[in-house]
């Protein structure tokens, strides 16, 4: 695994394929690298180069390549300008974004958003993770430094899906769920993780929601009641007791019936998103939240 203080994997001017000139890094020490970087055959549009050694002992960018074609066309996906390798790295190039919901959510003095921000954001979120589980792909690391808001005057109110190195297919080529594995290795983040993946089980997609679920009542409240806890089968413990009411404190009743819904869920059963999609617009409507108004981040 790279990790910061290892050798860069690119450096700054760097061209690649004739094409992208290496600006600056800009995140990464997980599995892979990103660069910011020049188009040098499209007018020096900004884009992202998402880089991983070819040394590598897990290889993921082949699976972000495959997950990130498919999304094309999709509304929180990012465009896919190109991929490749060489003896030194294989790399992806797709659209730059801007800032990362977890870069947000801590420059804000509370280290929370309003609850007007909060759901407009689970509700883009919400699409995301069912356009993904539509191409037939799990997301198994849903977390809010996997969220980008756009760059531009015309995306930055929109929010894009990153990271695509833990995905799973979870049906096959025809189009029917794969049978899920007795045992299955911890993936994701333990902040987000469902109890599912504590227990080593297989993920469905009612898991990717169940870690919206944990996103969206960190962003209103602020934090989460294992925030602090490092031992990941303690917080699948707390995960499993604990008290939405007491979790839930203050939030809309909608939430209580968000969880209450993902509950009800197995590995396959479908989840109702028009059901979540319509309690995210409930809790919209009775606070006359409107889509033009700002977010938390668009004021002063
Ligand atoms: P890793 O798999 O190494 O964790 P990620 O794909 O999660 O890498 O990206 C790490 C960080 O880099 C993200 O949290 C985000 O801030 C930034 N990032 C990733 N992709 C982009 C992109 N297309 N545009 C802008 N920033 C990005």
């Amino acid at each position: 695994m790279a990790s910061s203080s290892e050798a860069e994997i690119l450096r700054v001017s760097q061209v690649i394929r004739d094409r992208w000139k290496v600006k600056s890094k800009i995140g990464g020490g997980g599995f892979g690298e990103i660069y910011e970087a020049t188009d040098l055959q499209n007018h020096n549009e900004c884009v992202a180069i998402k880089v991983e050694s070819s040394k590598a002992t897990k290889q993921v960018l082949k699976m972000e390549v495959a997950v990130l074609r498919r999304l094309q066309g999709k509304r929180h996906a990012c465009k896919f300008y190109g991929c490749g390798r060489n003896d030194e790295f294989n790399y992806l190039v797709m659209s730059l974004q801007g800032k990362n919901l977890a870069d947000l959510r801590r420059e804000t003095p509370r280290q929370c958003f309003s609850l007007s921000t909060s759901i407009r954001i689970a509700h883009q979120i919400l699409e995301g993770i069912r356009e993904i589980h539509s191409i037939g792909f799990l997301h198994r690391d849903i977390k809010p430094s996997n969220f980008a808001m756009g760059r531009s005057t015309s995306n930055q109110r929109t929010v894009y899906m990153l990271d695509f190195g833990l995905a799973r297919q979870f049906l096959n080529q025809k189009g029917e769920m794969r049978s899920p594995r007795s045992a299955a290795g911890f993936r994701g983040t333990v902040r987000y993780a469902a109890v599912t993946a504590h227990k080593n089980k297989e993920m469905g997609r009612q898991d990717d929601l169940w870690s919206l679920f944990y996103m969206l009542t960190e962003f209103i409240q602020g934090s989460l009641p294992w925030r602090k806890i490092k031992d990941k089968d303690e917080v699948g413990r707390m995960k499993e007791n604990v008290d939405l009411n007491a979790l839930l404190e203050d939030c809309p009743l909608e939430l209580h019936q968000f969880a209450i819904h993902l509950k009800s869920l197995g590995y396959i059963d479908t989840p109702d998103y028009d059901y979540l999609e319509r309690l995210l617009s409930q809790v919209e409507r009775e606070n006359g939240f409107t889509m033009d108004e700002p977010f938390d981040w668009e004021i002063n």
